[in-house]
């Protein structure tokens, strides 16, 4: 039996304080918890805030003190620059993760608040979406007297539950495409008991059961994660979700997310381990943290060698996701995996083999990335093409695809190597005959030598590899691209025509955003790129939307995921 980790990548975490507002939730100085982190070694750590509320929806304690700003708007509002704030001093000390806890209040101007606020958090890491607060304006999780005033208005401990459950649903249906995540699930068990038909809901026929049950079913429909949320625990009625709920979520394969839920700086840590063993005892064994929004898998085994191939895992999800809008980017994917990732093949229950194929294919509607970090293994076959030896710095190879292109010859692929000396070197395979091509030669020789210190055609040469280690996007829609992945990469899919390329690798130079790499594939009409680049994100994003109708697809690929 492999040992449980006994660090958690946190998602419903620290709660961040509330600063000069007047309620107090959270941790104000926020540097003693991530001092606390370091000296700990833990690689990361992960900050919530409550989404202020509305006035109507207090807990008596606030109305006693006839506090109106609720757990503080102005530091909600002030909440992203603490935190960029925080990265910055902390910058290669240790990762910090933030998310948001979104208030469900109705659907009425409760809505239209929440959706407000989510704006004021736009870089947030993960968005959790929580039931708090019945309509009627008492609070699940305040005191036992508010609990018992609003049992009394609904008459019964199933009406209770079935209000809270309610309130869920219509918070799914109207949040499902901001929130990532549905908060402590069973939360009303902190001040009530649950009824027979809820302990029991997997057989029971009760209303109340089929309606929980329809609610765990609708989160897998929608791609939710479920927060295990160890608060239950320290508060002494159990983990949020209980055993059996948690159980039913895996075979609905619903990921989970742990977190502390924690409010002050000494509980730091305290229950990771119990997180896991908790998730594993239900069948995980594995759960999900979140970055820009994208869900990261993450292992419950201190195992080095499963932390690495994780990481490959996450870099490929990334990649992936980054290809699709917003909105889609929480649809989980199917995965493939062969060689030395096989292992995967238990821990996700359907996923299909890849045999001796040493990689990991990820997948979703129409799109699909195969990654590994294995080197690939350098070919060795004959081909004609041009080899350029030349200044490495922005436009040399676009103005060698310029000159290329205005005779009419097609690059069928590329590869590109830095000699980190201000040199580089590069290999372009053409495609057909090419009369042409010492013309091209020519050309270049007399409008940019100063650039090039070599350039020869070759009918029958050495396919360079230019390979190193590191991890290495292998395909990207099945085809071979083999990029070994940096920092920036830009992917494209588009029309496979001549001078369809250079689109793109003047728009590159126009800016003077440096090729350090690039590779090139194709399958019939469609044409595939991969580069690695340096230069300004937001710069290549908007070139990037300028491209036209010719490129179906043209992404800036970052990463995020640790
Ligand atoms: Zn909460
Ligand atoms: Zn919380």
């Amino acid at each position: 039996m492999k040992e449980f980790n006994d660090f958690i990548w946190e998602t419903h975490g620290i709660h961040a304080g509330t600063e000069q507002d007047h309620v107090k939730h959270g941790i104000d100085r926020l540097e003693d918890i991530v001092d606390k982190a370091i000296e700990a070694n833990h690689p990361s750590i992960s900050f919530i805030i409550h989404s202020p509320r509305l006035t109507n929806f207090r807990y008596i304690a606030e109305r006693d003190t006839n506090v109106k700003f609720i757990r503080g708007n102005q530091s909600y509002l002030n909440y992203p620059k603490r935190i960029a704030n925080l990265r910055e001093k902390y910058d290669g000390k240790i990762n910090i993760k933030y998310g948001v806890e979104l208030e469900w209040m109705g659907s009425d101007l409760g809505l239209q608040w929440s959706r407000s606020k989510i704006f004021q958090a736009e870089d947030a890491d993960f968005v959790i979406g929580s039931v708090h607060f019945a309509p009627e304006g008492l609070p699940y999780d305040g005191s036992i007297e508010e609990a018992q005033e609003l049992l009394k208005i609904r008459g019964s401990l199933e009406n209770y539950w079935d209000g809270y459950f309610n309130e869920m649903i219509e918070m799914i249906e109207a949040f499902g495409d901001m929130i990532q995540v549905i908060g402590h699930i069973d939360l009303p068990k902190l001040n009530v008991e649950m009824p027979e038909s809820l302990i029991h809901f997997e057989t029971s026929s009760h209303p109340l059961a089929n309606k929980f049950r329809t609610l765990l079913e609708i989160i897998a429909d929608r791609n939710l994660a479920l927060d295990v949320n160890m608060a239950g625990k320290f508060k002494g009625v159990g983990v949020y979700p209980t055993q059996n709920i948690l159980k039913r979520a895996y075979k609905l394969q619903i990921p989970v997310c742990v977190g502390t839920d924690t409010h002050h700086v000494k509980y730091y840590g305290l229950n990771f381990k119990e997180s896991l063993e908790y998730i594993y005892q239900a069948g995980y064994q594995q759960y999900v943290s979140y970055s820009k929004l994208i869900p990261e898998k993450r292992t419950i085994f201190d195992d080095h060698d499963l932390k690495v191939k994780y990481t490959i895992l996450n870099k490929g999800i990334e990649l992936l996701n980054q290809r699709f809008h917003d909105n889609r980017r929480r649809i989980i994917p199917d995965f493939s995996f062969g060689g030395s990732f096989t292992e995967f093949l238990d821990i996700y229950n359907n996923s299909i083999g890849m045999g001796g194929y040493n990689a990991i294919r990820i997948r979703k509607s129409d799109k699909s990335i195969t990654i590994t970090n294995e080197t690939p293994i350098a070919e060795k076959y004959k081909v004609k093409g041009l080899f350029s030896e030349h200044l490495d710095k922005p436009g040399v190879i676009s103005s060698l695809f310029n000159t290329l292109a205005s005779e009419g010859i097609n690059v069928e692929t590329a590869r590109l190597k830095s000699n980190n000396d201000g040199t580089a070197v590069a290999f372009l395979t053409i495609k057909g005959e090419n009369e042409n091509i010492e013309n091209a030669i020519d050309f270049i020789g007399g409008t940019s030598g100063e650039l090039f210190t070599k350039l020869t055609y070759k009918e029958d040469a050495d396919l360079p590899n230019y390979y190193n280690d590191g991890v290495y996007l292998l395909e990207l829609d099945g085809v071979e691209l083999k990029l070994p992945l940096r920092e920036k990469v830009i992917l494209t899919k588009h029309e496979n025509a001549p001078g369809v390329l250079l689109i793109l690798l003047s728009a590159l130079a126009s800016k003077n955003i440096n090729i350090v790499d690039l590779r090139l594939g194709n399958r019939n009409r469609i044409g595939y790129s991969a580069l690695a680049i340096e230069g300004d994100s937001n710069t290549i994003r908007r070139l990037l939307n300028k491209l036209g109708s010719q490129y179906f697809e043209a992404n800036l690929i970052e990463f995020h995921s640790m």
